[in-house]
């Protein structure tokens, strides 16, 4: 397990981008991109339409990141955008022609090309009034931040940044083209996508822009749950979740979208005999991220069960006659409290589903003490966790946040051990699709009886006899079986 402090080098954000470096990495992925670039533009421009490479890619470029999703917008409309790309990309396909986004193909490049867009959103209503622009300063002046506000032409390459994004990329400082208040009436899920970039970049967010996310919060409203839900996920996978996450609770925007997050921001009793609920929820986020390896990589269903593994303590909290604090059942509760909000924010049922086993599960492991479970205790933690296995281990084991390292490494020896009991337990036995030792034509077969009640009856006698006793052979079982019948009425 690792201690509190231990990875906390790794999770600075970068702050701040040398524009040497930007400028370097930028020509090496023009270089790289060229033969779609020179081409697509060559296209374009022989047609009498602008062309740029616009927003994502720039960015990232000048990070040195480079990736095979290409966005450029252009003068030309979606029936234009159609007909230059036909003959020349491998596929082609809608995306949203009435928003002007045509998308294509083009050997590992995936690009999606749009029509400048000088758009304004009616605030009462959630759909977007688009209307098609005429110039690609207009466009950019449009975009989320200037970050995000850069552009290429092309085949020229001439670099294009009327808000100053290169200077802000420096500085790794998050701030929209124009007043912040105007651009989040415009389209309120760009305060998400500040928590979101803050997150996936490690940038700092412009003071106007947390002041107008803070006073427009409630704004967030008219926006549906699922483009919320998506901004979400992506601050949850990103690099830097505390930061977006701290984003969301300091403006009031997680009070919104995820109020259980700043609910465990619990007043501290006047003897300070319990800690800090939440600031204890954003590092055992971090540690289940440091052992994510074991996961195959980032796992949003494992962040986000560690972001709502306590949810249901401020709901138990009750303070003892003799000064301590307790908080019975809130795994249960979390648990269900886990459903509600992710229902809310129509994740999948399967997601749904992962994350509340994890939150219910996760104070299962604190019963194992020094290793005293019995067989049966450790069969039914893996049954019960089923395919959630993996990342129960990755939970239980984050959340110790203790300073106090004899403790902390006293419990990661303890769950060890209880990893190799597992393991050994599971050469013996398939453990996670564990069965009775009979099944329910056997059982009919053996007590002489029809279809019905008493079979489930008996079926779940047998389980219970498998997960304590293990797996036994026909002629033990079914004397057991009978055994049980016999003694049943
Ligand atoms: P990723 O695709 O990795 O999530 P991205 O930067 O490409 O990151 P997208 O959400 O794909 O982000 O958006 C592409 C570009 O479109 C952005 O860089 C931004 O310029 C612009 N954009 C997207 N959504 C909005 C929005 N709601 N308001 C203003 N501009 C936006
Ligand atoms: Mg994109």
């Amino acid at each position: 397990m690792p201690s509190p402090v231990s990875g906390e080098a790794d999770r600075r954000p970068p702050g701040s981008v040398r524009l040497v470096d930007a400028q370097r990495d930028v020509a090496a992925e023009l270089d790289r991109l060229a033969p779609v670039l020179d081409a697509l533009g060559a296209r374009f421009d022989t047609a009498g339409h602008e062309l740029a490479l616009v927003g994502g890619p720039v960015r990232d470029a000048m990070l040195g990141r480079r990736h095979n999703d290409l966005d450029f917008t252009t003068s030309a409309r979606p029936d234009e955008i159609e007909r230059l790309l036909a003959g020349w990309a491998d596929a082609t396909w809608d995306i949203g022609r009435a928003f002007g986004t045509i998308g294509s193909r083009k050997g590992p490049f995936q690009i999606e090309i749009t029509t400048y867009r000088s758009e304004s959103y009616d605030p009462t209503s959630r759909k977007p009034a688009v209307d098609f622009g005429d110039s690609l300063e207009g466009d950019l002046g449009r975009r989320d931040f200037t970050v995000n506000a850069m552009a290429v032409r092309v085949p020229s390459r001439d670099f294009v940044d009327p808000y100053g994004g290169v200077l802000d990329l420096g500085h790794g400082l998050l701030r929209t083209p124009n007043r912040p208040e105007d651009s989040f009436s415009d389209d309120p899920l760009r305060m998400m996508r500040a928590a979101r970039f803050a997150a996936q970049l490690g940038f700092t967010v412009d003071p106007a822009v947390v002041a107008a996310m803070t006073s427009m919060a409630e704004r967030i409203a008219i926006i549906s749950a699922e483009r919320v839900r998506d901004e979400l996920t992506k601050l949850v996978l990103s690099p830097y979740p505390r930061l977006g996450l701290s984003l969301l609770v300091e403006t009031g925007l997680a009070a919104l979208v995820l109020p259980e997050l700043p609910a465990l921001i619990l007043e501290k009793d006047e003897h300070h005999r319990h800690k800090d609920v939440y600031e204890h929820t954003l590092t055992v986020l971090e540690q289940s991220i440091d052992l994510e390896d074991r996961l195959g990589g980032p796992d949003f269903v494992s962040r986000f069960a560690a972001l709502m593994h306590d949810i249901g303590k401020p709901r138990t909290r009750r303070f003892m006659g003799d000064g301590t604090v307790t908080f019975h059942h809130h795994d249960v509760v979390g648990a269900k409290l886990t459903r509600k909000r992710m229902q809310a924010l129509k994740f999948s049922g399967d997601d749904i589903d992962a994350v509340a086993r994890l939150v219910e599960l996760h104070l299962r492991f604190h019963g194992y003490g020094s290793g005293q479970w019995t067989d049966s205790a450790v069969r039914r933690y893996v049954r019960d966790a089923g395919d959630q296995l993996a990342r129960l281990h990755v939970l239980t084991r984050a959340d110790c946040t203790t300073r106090n390292q004899r403790k902390a490494e006293r419990l990661r020896q303890t769950y060890d051990d209880l990893e190799e009991r597992i393991a050994r337990l599971s050469e013996q036995e398939e453990m996670a699709s564990i069965r009775p030792d009979l099944d329910g034509t056997q059982i009919m077969e053996i007590l002489d009886i029809p279809p019905g009640r008493e079979v489930g009856e008996a079926y779940r006698f047998l389980l219970e006899l498998r997960l304590d006793d293990g797996p036994a052979s026909y002629d033990v079982a079914k004397a057991a079986l009978l055994a049980w019948w016999a003694a049943r009425d």
